[in-house]
C-alpha cells in the first residue's frame, strides 16, 4: 500500500514539472525557398554554356591542360564528391544549407514528377523542363548570409576549372531571363560539375586551366540567373556528357548513375540542427531582395529580453527537439520537448525569456538544441559581463560588500562620464554624475546590483551587494 501511494506521488511530481517548463514557441514556422518553378537554366543557356565549355576543352587540351578524352586510360572511374556547399569561417551557424530539388527523372510534365527516391523533391516546368541538378538553398537567413559571405561552394572533387560566368545581378527573386555566374569544373576521367546562381564578383579568382582540389573555395552562394532565392544548382554531366544523378536509389535507373557519386551520399530526409541563435528581437524576413534582420545578439543588458531561435533543415514530423536554457552557475532555467507536427525543408522556431527570468542571475548563459541525437549549444552574455570581465582590470571597487558608502577608482586615468545602478530587474536605481571617488549608497536597499560606469574608453560593469 505504501509503495502504491509513493509512486503516484512521484509521477505527479513528474508531471508538474514538465508542464511547468513547457513553453509554447512564441512564433516561427516553415521556411519556404520561393520556387516559382522556373528552370535555374534555359535549354538555350543550357546549350550555350556547353558549346563554350566545349571550346574551352578543346583549348586547355591542345595546351596539355587537361588530358584528351581519347587518351584517357580505361577503365574511366568517375570521381566521388564531397558536398559542393560549405559555410566560411565566419559565419555563427552549425550548417548552412537544405535541400529544395533533386533531379526529375519523370520525363512528362507538366507536375509528372519523380526524384531518385521515388519521392517529389523535384519540379518540372510546362514547357517541358524536367529538373537538371540539385538546388541546395541556403539557411537560416539566405540573403544575408549572401551579403555576409558566410556559405560557399566549394569543389565537389579534384579537377580543372574549364569554364566561369561573372557580372550578373545576384538577387535574382522570380524569372527572368538572367545568366548566372558559375563555376565549371572537369574531373579527371572527363566528368564535369557545374556551381551555378553565385554572387557577382565572389568568383575564385582562379581562371580555366587552373587545377582545384577537392573542397576549394568556388564563389559565395547567390541568387543570380533564373533564381528566387540564394541557392547553389549542382549539376554533373559523365564522361560521355550524360547528365548524372548523383545519388543512387530506387527510382534513378539512368545508365550514366549506375552507383553513387558521393564518397557518403547523405539519406534523403537528413534532419540538423542549423543554427541556435540568441536575438534582440525576433528575426524578420523580409522580401526578396531585401535581406532579412536577424537581430542577432550576445551581450544583452539587464532589463532587456532573450530570444532564443533554432533554425532546423529537414524537420520531420513526429520528432521532437529538447531544449535547455542553462544559468551562469550551470543551474536549469528551463527544460522542455518542442513537439513537431509536420515535415518540412526548413523551420524555426523561437521563444523569449523574459528580464525576470534572466536578471536571477547575471553572466553566461547556455542555451542547447538537441535534435535526433546531435546537440547545438549557443552561449551569450547576461548583464554586459563580457565587459564585466575586464572591470578589476580597470578599476578599484571597494569596498564590496558596503553598507554605506563606496570609492571607484581607475587604474588607467580613464575619465569617468556617469555611474549607474541598476537592480535585477534592470531598473535603473541611482546614477551619479559628479562624485568625489566616494559613492555614498546607504539609501538603496539591500541586494545585488549591476554597477555600469561609463567613461571615454567604454562602458564597464560589475556586479554589487549592499548589507
Ligand atoms: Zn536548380
Amino acid at each position: 500500500m505504501k509503495t502504491n501511494i509513493l509512486i503516484i506521488l512521484c509521477f505527479n511530481f513528474l508531471n508538474l514539472s514538465y508542464a511547468q517548463n513547457y513553453r509554447f514557441p512564441e512564433g516561427g514556422g516553415e521556411y519556404v525557398m520561393s520556387n516559382n518553378y522556373n528552370e535555374c537554366l534555359s535549354e538555350e543557356q543550357r546549350l550555350q554554356i556547353k558549346q563554350k565549355l566545349q571550346q574551352s576543352i578543346t583549348r586547355l587540351e591542345s595546351s596539355g591542360k587537361i588530358i584528351q578524352k581519347s587518351k584517357l586510360t580505361s577503365p574511366l572511374i568517375h570521381p566521388l564528391f564531397i558536398w559542393p556547399v560549405d559555410k566560411s569561417d565566419s559565419t555563427p551557424y552549425n550548417n548552412v544549407w537544405s535541400i529544395s530539388n533533386h533531379v526529375d527523372h519523370n520525363p512528362n510534365f507538366p507536375n509528372a514528377i519523380q526524384d531518385w527516391n521515388c519521392g517529389s523533391r523535384t519540379y518540372d516546368t510546362s514547357s517541358g523542363y524536367n529538373h537538371k541538378g540539385i538546388d541546395i538553398f541556403t539557411w537560416p537567413f539566405s540573403l544575408f548570409q549572401m551579403d555576409n559571405n558566410q556559405a560557399i561552394a566549394v569543389a565537389a572533387a579534384d579537377g580543372v576549372i574549364i569554364g566561369k560566368d561573372d557580372g550578373n545581378y545576384d538577387r535574382s527573386c522570380s524569372f527572368n531571363s538572367n545568366n548566372w555566374n558559375a563555376v565549371y569544373i572537369s574531373h579527371a576521367d572527363g566528368s564535369q560539375t557545374w556551381y551555378g546562381h553565385l554572387k557577382n564578383g565572389s568568383l575564385t579568382n582562379k581562371n580555366p586551366g587552373d587545377t582545384v582540389v577537392a573542397g576549394e573555395f568556388l564563389g559565395v552562394v547567390g541568387s543570380s540567373g533564373n533564381s528566387t532565392g540564394p541557392h547553389l544548382h549542382f549539376e554533373v554531366y559523365n564522361n560521355l556528357n550524360q547528365l548524372v544523378d548523383t545519388y543512387t536509389g530506387t527510382c534513378n535507373n539512368w545508365s550514366s548513375s549506375t552507383d553513387s557519386w558521393w564518397q557518403n551520399q547523405k539519406p534523403y530526409w537528413e534532419p540538423k540542427i542549423n543554427a541556435v541563435l540568441s536575438h534582440s528581437s525576433a528575426p524578420q524576413f523580409n522580401s526578396c531582395p531585401t535581406s532579412e534582420n536577424p537581430n542577432l545578439n550576445d551581450n544583452f543588458t539587464v532589463g532587456s529580453n532573450v530570444v532564443v531561435g533554432i533554425y532546423l533543415a529537414d524537420q520531420l514530423a513526429g520528432t521532437s527537439v529538447n531544449l535547455v536554457m542553462r544559468r551562469p552557475d550551470n543551474s536549469v532555467l528551463a527544460n522542455w520537448n518542442f513537439n513537431l507536427v509536420d515535415q518540412y525543408y526548413a523551420s524555426w522556431w523561437y521563444w523569449t525569456f523574459s528580464p525576470i527570468e534572466m536578471s536571477q542571475q547575471l553572466g553566461t548563459y547556455q542555451f542547447t538544441a538537441t535534435y535526433q541525437g546531435n546537440s547545438v549549444t549557443h552561449s551569450f552574455n547576461y548583464g554586459n559581463l563580457g565587459i564585466n570581465e575586464n572591470f578589476n582590470q580597470k578599476f578599484d571597487l571597494f569596498p564590496n560588500p558596503s553598507s554605506d558608502v563606496i570609492i571607484i577608482e581607475s587604474k588607467d586615468n580613464l575619465i569617468i562620464n556617469n555611474i549607474k545602478f541598476f537592480d535585477l530587474l534592470g531598473k535603473e536605481v541611482a546614477s551619479f554624475n559628479n562624485f568625489q571617488e566616494q559613492i555614498r549608497i546607504s539609501s538603496l536597499s539591500n541586494g545585488i546590483y549591476l554597477i555600469r560606469v561609463s567613461t571615454s574608453d567604454g562602458v564597464y560593469s560589475t556586479k554589487f551587494v549592499k548589507n
